[in-house]
């Protein structure tokens, strides 16, 4: 029989032991008598700083009959649900499917499709990879932006140049699939395991190539600085994807992955009156600490053991329903980087490599802005009123794309600051006021919250505190409307996907989200349902 014991509480030390031995010690007999142990979740309880432990979740078979054994408080026994089989077979009917974005929305699509035999052409934007990357470092060394390729547009999508956070808020057993994928072309296969895994961006470049060959070698075909620019539709159904050359792919189905940046393809979709609605969003700026001082905060006397990793946090100022400031994204070890996509306009966010290694701890601080605050029903009035920030945050900056700069303690005096702590941030930290960057009212609420978050985790406000901004490319402006048979509303062959059509936010549920139209679209060429 195959069991299941979660919650099962472990000292720090102890989760690096051999797990038939761990079993045994538990539940009494040999270690022998604990067959194929998996760790199936590791995650970490720091509510008592004195007595930091893992929450373990181990598979195992057993002869044994253990159902009455007594287990430590918390601890559950279950028997092993089966493991999902994901193959599939071939559709009868393939037809012509076009995707657009290599981000994982897309990427995860076309590698369902193929699954199913129907080969697609994936058309991106921006550069290949080892392009990109290039391209990437000549805006964080130089200051120099290329709007086809950074840290927004080109292979891989937004996450390339991420923390490669795996963690999702939703619950889907596609999840498990989308990381034994990350794990298959590259990944640490701790990450199948921890509760909050973590790629990093060193990492999760050379995934996305090699996920990229896969597919191609599989038969889908890749289209680099390859612009979706308009859509032939034919009676209220796509007919063929117009790229920015005038080339016309014809086309039964397009899958739009296109990420919450593609402004452009924002209007170009409007102009057809594809069914959107306003979207709400979140913006602030980026927070940035030693690393060592987020780590004595949040491991007391343990830090410094060799089974914690550098500490992340996660903290949430409520004012009234329609009002919240919180920590987004928050990258442990991580440095702050300028994600400008357009010229003109300064954006920050965060990344890390796989070592976390930095030094350095960064967060989103942001604001919830709800779509009353953008001041107009246009239906992209949101991708507007981020822009009309990000434009202020370039001035702010010299109109350069550094990032102004405000020390924590400054900015909750309402002044620039003049000198300012120590930054991950590349190309250049600006000395700057970062209010005049911010609406009135992501202000009050950055200024509300800050002392809150200081009482969670000590020296969050203190002169090592400092706040680049402008983070507001948190999620879409706009969501894209979609039935249940995953097609726009409005026309036939569409089909939204991911984050910039409103139906993700993150890697891992922009995945999930592409293996979810892949199988609508499955399903309309005689494939059974395959997933909820
Ligand atoms: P995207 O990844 O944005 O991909 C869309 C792709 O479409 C892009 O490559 C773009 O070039 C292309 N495209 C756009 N328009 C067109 C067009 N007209 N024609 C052709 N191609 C087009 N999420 C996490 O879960 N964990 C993290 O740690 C994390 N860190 C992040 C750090 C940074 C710096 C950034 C920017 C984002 C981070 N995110 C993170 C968010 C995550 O990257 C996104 O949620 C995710 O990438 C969305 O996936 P997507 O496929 O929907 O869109």
């Amino acid at each position: 029989m195959r069991y299941l014991i979660s919650n099962l509480p472990l000292a720090l030390g102890e989760e690096k032991k051999p797990l038939p031995d761990t079993l045994a010690a538990l539940l009494g007999g040999r270690a022998a008598d604990f067959r194929d142990p998996v760790l199936e979740r590791l995650s970490l309880d720091a509510r008592h700083k004195g007595s930091i432990r893992f929450l373990a979740t181990l598979a195992f078979d057993t002869d044994r009959d253990i159902a009455d054994l007594p287990l430590p408080k918390g601890a559950q026994l279950d028997t092993a649900p089966r493991p999902v089989a994901w193959a599939v077979p071939p559709v009868a009917r393939k037809p012509r499917v076009v995707v657009v974005g290599s981000g994982p929305a897309g990427t995860f699509c076309a590698l369902r499709l193929l699954d199913y035999g129907i080969e697609p052409v994936v058309l991106e934007r921006g550069a290949p990879m080892s392009e990109r990357v290039r391209a990437v470092a000549g805006l964080w060394n130089e200051a120099v932006l290329d709007p086809g390729a950074n840290a927004q547009f080109g292979e891989g999508g937004a996450g390339t140049f991420s923390d490669g956070k795996l963690t999702t808020r939703i619950g889907h057993p596609a999840i498990r699939f989308v990381i034994e994928t990350f794990v298959k072309f590259g990944a640490d296969p701790k990450v199948l395991y921890l509760a909050r895994p973590h790629v990093g961006t060193d990492v999760i470049r050379k995934c996305s190539v090699l996920i990229r060959k896969e597919a191609e070698a599989r038969g889908a075909r890749y289209r680099f600085r390859a612009r979706l620019a308009d859509i032939r539709f034919r009676d209220g159904a796509v007919a063929a994807a117009v790229l920015d050359t005038g080339e016309e792919i014809a086309c039964e189905a397009i899958v739009l992955a296109p990420g919450h940046s593609a402004r452009d393809t924002f209007e170009m979709l409007h102009g057809h009156g594809v069914a959107m609605r306003q979207k709400a969003f979140a913006m602030g700026v980026r927070i940035e600490h030693p690393q060592a001082l987020i780590d004595q905060s949040q491991y007391g006397p343990s830090k410094g053991h060799p089974s914690l990793a550098p500490a992340d946090y996660k903290v949430v100022c409520n004012f009234g329903p329609a009002r919240a400031a919180y920590s987004f994204c928050m990258c442990p070890g991580g440095e702050v980087i300028q994600c400008a996509s357009e010229p003109g306009g300064v954006v920050v966010n965060g990344m890390s490599n796989a070592r976390r290694d930095s030094g350095f701890a960064n967060s989103g601080l942001v604001a919830k802005v709800n779509t009353a605050d953008f001041g107009s029903d246009h239906l992209l009035a949101g991708m507007y009123f981020q822009r009309k920030w990000e434009q202020a945050a370039f001035r702010a900056a010299g109109e350069t794309y550094g990032a102004p700069a405000t020390s924590v303690q400054d900015f909750l005096r309402g002044r620039a600051s003049g000198n300012l702590p120590a930054t991950s941030f590349r190309p250049f930290a600006v000395p700057a006021d970062v209010g005049t960057c911010l609406p009135d009212f992501v202000q009050e609420q950055l200024r509300g919250a800050i002392p809150d978050f200081d009482r969670k985790i000590h020296g969050f406000a203190s002169r090592q505190a400092l706040l680049l901004a402008i983070e507001s490319r948190t999620s879409s402006p706009v969501q894209m409307i979609r039935g249940e048979d995953g097609q726009s509303v409005s026309h036939r062959g569409l089909y939204p996907c991911g984050e910039g059509a409103g139906f993700a936010g993150g890697i891992t549920s922009a995945a999930v989200d592409g293996i979810r139209v892949a199988e609508w679209i499955a399903q309309t060429c005689g494939a059974a349902p395959f997933l909820p």
